[in-house]
């Protein structure tokens, strides 16, 4: 049954059809009610896919971070839609991922090796240049 769903990484709703994969992360593209624009180029299942796959790499980050530094999303800064808040954890304008590893009176949360291997251990999963640990 195709339901409306709107990921929390950008504006765009699309009714779609949930494949039931083992993430529950793929799905098939049924209407578009509104596109954001940060994805106003992309139509169809090319719009949901994108969706899904930046939703799912701030996921598999905050994930990362949790399980190997017990760190949870509330004690780092929160996430914002806004391109240019650069204290914060967003998507840049070209959409990669720029993740804040600062508690919320501005000191860091990780070493910089964590960092490094954070780093390294999200550029195997989403690729070079599409995350970046600050
Ligand atoms: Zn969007």
């Amino acid at each position: 049954m195709a339901t409306k769903w709107g990921p929390d990484t950008c504006g765009c709703v699309i009714e779609r059809i949930p494949d039931g994969g083992p993430n529950g992360d793929t799905a098939t593209w049924v209407s578009t009610e509104t596109t954001c624009p940060e994805h106003a180029g992309l139509s169809g299942q090319d719009l949901l896919d994108t969706c899904l796959r930046e939703n799912r790499r701030r996921t598999h980050v905050r994930w990362l971070a949790e399980i190997n530094y017990g760190l949870t999303e509330l004690q780092t800064r929160p996430f914002s839609r806004d391109p240019n808040d650069a204290n914060v954890t967003h998507f840049d304008a070209n959409r990669k991922l720029v993740v804040i590893f600062k508690d919320r009176a501005g000191s860091n949360l990780l070493s910089n090796q964590e960092k490094t291997e954070l780093q390294d251990a999200v550029d195997i999963q989403s690729g070079f240049g599409q995350v970046e640990i600050g």
